[in-house]
């Protein structure tokens, strides 16, 4: 099948059983890859109620049509399961060159079911496939093992691993790739660590068919000539998303204090060109990408190497916790990876616990005698590693800020900075409300990578709630994660302005399909829904009440930084929902009717 590997590896670690089953063409028509074929499995194969860290979840990795191919970002596949943060969707991308790999074993998806009875590795290498022990990992670092990995096997073999952190359930742990590329969010590397596999390692040698050969390369190299030739290239390579600072900084979206301000006061020593001057030593990228993003630090006060941090990390383990010194920054980053945890959950729960201590709802006694005020570099190390580990305060926040603000109690649910149980990424949105409804109705919890909307606010007046905001929203919403359908980068199109038509006349000579934008966004739209009623299907209650954002967005004004006493209203918030369900073609309550699932070919019993 042109532009696809061919098969879907099925492990079934109870058994020990591996199978190769030759990927359905209509499921490469209908769903593309990547999350398409996420969504299509969950839905199909992981039965309604599961526990989310039990047998019947499954871990689904796919590349896409574009992933490993002449296509420049064509680095990333995807990471499904029942999430253990939210209890919904998961749907982790992660870059790097464990995509490329997987195409060349002729591999479109790997589905982890069941559960084995001792540590193991997934070991691939083209058509073998076996699981080989893994005690000798097991409790150790991520990037660690990972290097181990590559010394016993060689460069060729690509690794994705977990760290101790994904051993012990943490519910946003993450699966580590590439020494500092993460699927991140949700706690996908949870899922693989109560399945007790601590790593995927493949090697691939084969080639994937495409349709066209020679429209292939014409189209391939058209794309990367428009990046090469970008008017942003050079900044962008070397700054990657730390560019970002200090245009979050100067527009209030810096997460600052828990989210309790969008402007840093001491952010200029996080900003992307002091960090280059001080810490970078080389750009990453992931596999042929002409512009690479990543930076790799040496953080000679901790005396080690760091790849990023990136804008997230910057602004979730640096304002967010009120630290300014972009190398404990990095520290903390680096600690993340080896120990196996989201950076931006991390730095979220983090400040949320800040914020407890100095307004003394937590205690010392709480903390195991930490002194956890804000800025506060060694407590926020000694927590990273608490909460890997589950230990102390760390086995509270390692439930997430949701649950952990529940327990808690004392008005602290308030301040958790978290939708559908997931944790705020990078952007404060007091006074942005298309970047507020993003937040509010992302698919996974409250992610931005959906609808990266702050621009447009900025752009049109961030106060505003007209309808033309949200179907902005709903436009990203069904365009931007059709890249991760088709297992490329966005950012290219995002940060270089690339013309999206590029991969228009690419996909068609790879797949042997032409399809337009027009017929993806489709594709997208259909893809969303899905996972909406995966999120209805999963939790009886699922409805308005799981798009409320958090209160701090409605209820306090920041007192300092550039959106001081600035606010958006509560009965915005509901004209917001209102406006973004009616044009999805969902009620009141936010569930898709009828008329919309037959518009989109969805029937009832696959969502049953
Ligand atoms: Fe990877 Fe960054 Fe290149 Fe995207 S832009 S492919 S994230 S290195």
């Amino acid at each position: 099948m042109n532009g696809y590997g061919g098969n879907i590896l099925r492990v079934n670690l109870t058994t020990g059983g591996i199978t190769r089953e030759a990927t359905p063409p209509e499921l490469a028509r209908d769903y593309l890859g990547g999350r398409g074929f996420g969504i299509y499995f969950l839905l199909k194969e992981v039965p309604r109620g599961a526990d989310p860290l039990g047998p019947e979840n499954k871990l689904i990795v796919s590349p896409g049509p574009l992933s490993g191919m002449l296509a420049a970002g064509g680095g990333k596949c995807d990471w499904t399961c029942k999430a253990p943060l939210t209890g919904g969707y998961a749907s982790a991308s992660m870059g790097g060159h464990f995509t490329a790999e997987l195409k060349y074993a002729g591999l479109d998806s790997i589905i982890l079911e069941g559960v084995s009875s001792k540590p193991v590795y997934v070991f691939i290498d083209d058509k073998k496939s076996e699981l080989r022990d893994a005690a000798e990992y097991w409790g150790q670092g991520a990037v660690d093992v990972e290097k181990e990995l590559k010394d016993k096997f060689g460069e060729e073999f690509q690794i994705a691993v977990i760290g101790p952190a994904g051993e012990k359930a943490v519910s946003f742990a993450h699966i580590n790739h590439d020494f500092g590329r993460q699927a991140g969010r949700g706690g996908v590397g949870a899922v693989m660590g109560s399945k007790n596999v601590k790593a995927i390692v493949v090697r691939g040698t084969r080639s994937v068919p495409v349709a066209d050969l020679d429209a292939y390369r014409k189209a391939g190299m058209a794309l990367y000539k428009a990046c090469k030739e970008a008017e942003g290239l050079k900044e962008w390579t070397s700054y990657g998303t730390t560019i970002v600072v200090s245009w979050c900084d100067e527009a209030g979206a810096l997460p600052t204090r828990n989210f309790s301000a969008g402007s840093f006061e001491d952010a200029k020593t996080l900003y992307g060109p002091y960090m280059r001057e001080k810490i970078v030593v080389t750009d990453k990228g992931c596999f042929g990408c002409p512009c690479p993003c990543g930076k790799y630090s040496k953080v000679k006060k901790y005396n080690a190497y760091a790849e990023g941090p990136e804008y997230e990390t910057i602004g979730l383990l640096g304002s967010n916790v009120g630290i300014s010194d972009i190398e404990a920054v990095a520290y903390a980053n680096l600690l993340c990876d080896n120990l196996g945890i989201d950076t931006i959950s991390a730095g979220n729960v983090i400040g949320w616990a800040m914020e407890c201590y100095e307004k003394g709802i937590l205690t010392k006694q709480d903390t195991g005698g930490l002194d956890l005020k804000f800025g506060n570099i060694d407590a926020t190390f000694k927590l990273i590693e608490m909460i890997a580990k589950k230990e102390g305060l760390g086995a509270l926040l390692a439930d997430g800020v949701k649950k952990a603000s529940q327990k808690i109690g004392k008005g602290s649910e308030k301040f958790a900075i978290q939708v559908k149980g997931m944790e705020q990424s990078g952007y404060a949105t007091h006074n942005a409300t298309s970047m507020l409804l993003a937040y509010m109705t992302c698919d996974v919890g409250a992610h931005h990578n959906r609808a990266w909307a702050i621009t447009y606010d900025i752009q049109v007046g961030r106060e505003k709630v007209v309808p033309e905001k949200v179907a902005r929203v709903i436009w990203l919403q069904n365009f931007r994660p059709m890249f991760d359908v088709l297992g490329a980068c966005r950012l290219q199109w995002v940060e270089l302005g690339i013309d999206r038509e590029l991969y228009i006349p690419l996909l068609e000579s790879i797949t042997g399909i032409k399809r337009s934008w027009e017929d993806l966004e489709k594709v997208g739209e259909r893809i969303w829904n899905l996972t909406r009623l995966y999120w209805v299907r999963e939790n009886a209650d699922f409805g308005r009440a799981w798009d409320m954002p958090p209160a701090r967005f409605y209820t306090e004004a920041p007192t300092s930084g550039t959106t001081k006493g600035q606010i958006t209203k509560f009965e915005d918030v509901n004209r917001l929902l209102d406006m973004y369900y009616e044009q999805r073609g969902w009620d009141s309550n936010g569930l898709p009717i009828p008329e919309t699932m037959e518009k989109l070919g969805i029937k009832q019993e696959m969502v049953a």
